[in-house]
């Protein structure tokens, strides 16, 4: 087999059809698209409209075995099974992504534009700023950092409604004001570990503000959570407007509106809530919109994006979308989250499976980015790989509780020999998968996805039975418990004395009917991302639970989740350059 070059190389060496053609393609008029250049355009949410009586085309989502820290390759799947059922098997598709954060494009994973010959192109715009969104989205997190701030600093001498939030000591914040105060963290894009802890408000003219404040990861953030969870431009606003930033002096929840500052917001983010339109190596269409992190905040990309591609595939066609990390991560939260606020059913789960992350679970050593693999991984070792299947079987009766069929895709590596991947299919299907389908998409673009294709098709036309896993309405703490013990595996959930006290406030302001998004590590379906295969005997420690309400969720942390990463010794910033005489960027993967 001829080696694989450099995922830039690749990106680089075919040329991108003017995306105005794309877009006409796909059957989008002239007025709307809006062009960013000559590779990405916006969508406007008119389309919603014309394509009303349209018929959706199926729909289906992308999730993965819990991974190693490299990634298993779901971005690489979904971007390769598009490929296969567009350009191979001549199917009306669209694949809808995350846009990626810059954090882990400069710190240790790279670029999430997929690999090898299953990408989307050019990587470089799609990886970096792309359209500005996730700037747009810092600028009004901001925005509201500041407004917060400030009311709090001016209450005294508001000339308007008071909204119980001045300081009682005018030289100090009491404790107890910094709990209900709440401040909004103010955000950037980069891995800046530095900012976990910080002190604000030091110099003399704020008066004795200062406090210990914190930055967060723009993707981590709620108004990422609402892009990607609103449903037209009058929903993002309410939804904005309903962000909950402080609690009064007599408990009443301050919000956004409460601020005056909402429809500012509105206005920052009027262009963000318009799906990008990218396409892949094969000339199939991509929608890249909004990106929030798996294990943090949701994890999938916008319910815009996906309703609008279903219109256009129409009722033949098929729209792929990637919920992030493992099945018990991304998944139940699209399931749990994005499917309850779309009111979409997804006709099948492609579940990605690799021989090295079973290999991991089935005990062998650490897998470290940046450092080489150990030979366990590279040679053949069924017994491992046997074992580490338990992993692999679990997130498949996850995938099976919510009564969507499940396509096991095994992403084969080039170190990886036939009675491996055979060995995971066969599992698969003993496990209830649908069926199991070896897969070379990385290294042969859509042509090696054609089997998978074929099976996701055949799945789409199965029955499916989808239900929820629980009922919004139960009681938060049950809620929480369902989760931990159906798709983790626990014995239990401990709520601590600050997550007991927030399950009665929520509780006491209306909040308690919203579902569940989890901060848990994704790696490992335990809160312990040190266990690996299928963990048992363990109670779910729940240290603290934050409420995203307009975003339209509330988000327990589960253990220590630092809510912005760090940066390795070698972040991947080191291979990164430009060349000045072609403009061309280098190092990216
Ligand atoms: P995920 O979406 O699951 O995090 P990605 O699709 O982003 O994973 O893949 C992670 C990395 O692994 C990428 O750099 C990608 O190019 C690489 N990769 C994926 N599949 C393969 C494969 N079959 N062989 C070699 N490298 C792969």
């Amino acid at each position: 087999q001829k080696p694989v070059p450099s995922d830039i190389v690749i990106s680089r060496s075919c040329v991108p059809k003017p995306i105005d053609c794309m877009a006409r393609e796909v059957g989008l008029l002239s007025d709307e698209v809006e062009l960013y250049g000559k590779t990405k355009a916006k969508v406007q949410l008119s389309i919603m409209k014309r394509l009303q009586a349209q018929p959706d085309g199926k729909y289906v989502v992308v999730t993965g075995i819990t991974p190693t820290p490299l990634g298993e390759g779901k971005s690489t799947t979904t971007i390769g099974l598009v490929q296969a059922l567009g350009a191979h098997l001549k199917l009306n598709v669209f694949a809808c992504v995350r846009q990626p954060s810059q954090g882990p494009t400069f710190g240790i994973k790279g670029g999430a534009a997929g690999g090898g010959y299953s990408q989307v192109i050019p990587m470089e715009e799609f990886n970096l700023h792309l359209t500005g969104d996730i700037h747009a989205i810092t600028a009004a997190n901001n925005l509201v950092a500041a407004a917060i701030d400030a009311r709090i600093f001016h209450e005294n001498t508001q000339t308007d409604k008071k909204l119980g939030i001045e300081k009682t000591d005018p030289n100090t914040l009491t404790d107890e004001e910094v709990t209900r105060f709440a401040p909004v963290p103010p955000l950037l894009d980069t891995n800046d570990r530095f900012l976990r802890k910080i002190t604000i408000g030091q110099s003399p003219t704020e008066k004795g503000f200062t406090r210990e404040a914190q930055f967060d990861i723009t993707v981590a953030s709620e108004i990422m959570a609402v892009l990607a969870l609103t449903s037209s431009l009058a929903d993002m606003r309410q939804r904005l407007a309903n962000m909950v930033v402080a609690t009064s002096k007599s408990g009443q929840p301050i919000t956004t509106e409460d601020l005056g500052v909402s429809g500012a917001l509105a206005v920052l983010m009027r262009d963000a809530i318009k799906p990008n339109l990218m396409q892949t190596l094969e000339g199939t269409p991509v929608f890249v919109h909004a990106g929030p992190f798996a294990n943090i905040a949701h994890g999938n990309s916008s319910i815009l994006a996906d309703k609008i591609a279903l219109k256009l595939v129409g009722p033949e066609g098929f729209v792929v979308t990637e919920a992030g990390f493992g099945a018990d991560i991304g998944m139940e939260k699209f399931f749990n989250i994005k499917c309850r606020y779309s009111g979409l059913r997804p006709h099948v789960v492609v579940l990605v499976a690799t021989v090295r992350a079973l290999k991991m679970h089935g005990g062998g050593p650490k897998v470290t980015a940046g450092m080489p693999l150990p030979k366990e991984y590279v040679e053949e070792n069924l017994e491992l790989l046997e074992t580490g299947c338990g992993n692999m079987k679990k997130q498949i009766e996850n995938a099976r509780l919510f009564g969507v069929p499940v396509v096991v895709a095994v992403n084969a590596f080039k170190t990886d020999t036939q009675a491996e991947l055979e060995l995971i299919c066969s599992v698969a299907k003993a496990a209830g998968a649908f069926d199991a389908v070896r897969c070379s998409h990385w290294a042969e673009g859509g042509a090696g996805a054609v089997a998978l294709g074929q099976a996701v098709q055949r799945a789409s036309e199965s029955p499916s039975d989808f239900k929820f896993l629980y009922d919004v309405e139960l009681p938060i703490a049950d809620k929480i418990r369902i989760i931990a013990q159906k798709i983790y595996g626990a014995d239990d959930i401990e709520l601590l004395p600050e997550a007991q006290r927030k399950v009665e406030l929520y509780t006491k302001q209306g909040f308690g009917n919203l579902p569940i998004c989890m901060a848990k590590t994704h790696l490992s379906l335990s809160h312990d991302a040190d266990k690996k295969g299928v963990p048992t005997g363990f109670v779910v420690p729940v240290r603290d639970i934050k409420a995203s309400v307009g975003a339209g969720f509330l988000f327990p942390l589960v253990g220590t989740m630092p809510t912005i990463p760090g940066l390795p010794t070698r972040p991947c910033f080191y291979d990164i350059d430009l060349d000045p005489e072609t403009e061309q960027v280098n190092g990216l993967f």
